[in-house]
């Protein structure tokens, strides 16, 4: 079976994740990948640095990591299952 026709590229998803990632993140949950725990973003203990971290506030493990590159480029880093909610 040839499985070139059962992909697209990104850009046929951009709409899709345009949706996501303009949403209240705030509001989004995150399902934890080390304890399972479920919990909002803004309730997510958040450490300032050499970048952002955000960390389960329930085992602590990371959860985000955003670096800022500069000329308003940043670089991010999520781990566990995000659930976000499209904005009306
Ligand atoms: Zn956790």
């Amino acid at each position: 079976m040839d499985a070139s026709g059962l992909h697209i590229d990104g850009n046929g998803v951009a709409g899709t994740l345009e949706e996501i990632f303009t949403t209240e993140i705030t509001v989004a949950e995150r399902i934890c990948q080390s304890c399972g725990s479920r919990a909002p973003i803004g309730a997510h203990r958040a450490y300032h640095g050499a970048g952002l971290v955000l960390r389960c506030p329930a085992c602590g493990d990371l959860g985000a990591r955003v670096g800022a590159l500069g000329d308003h480029h940043h670089v991010l880093e999520l781990r566990g299952t995000w659930v976000l909610a499209r904005s009306p």
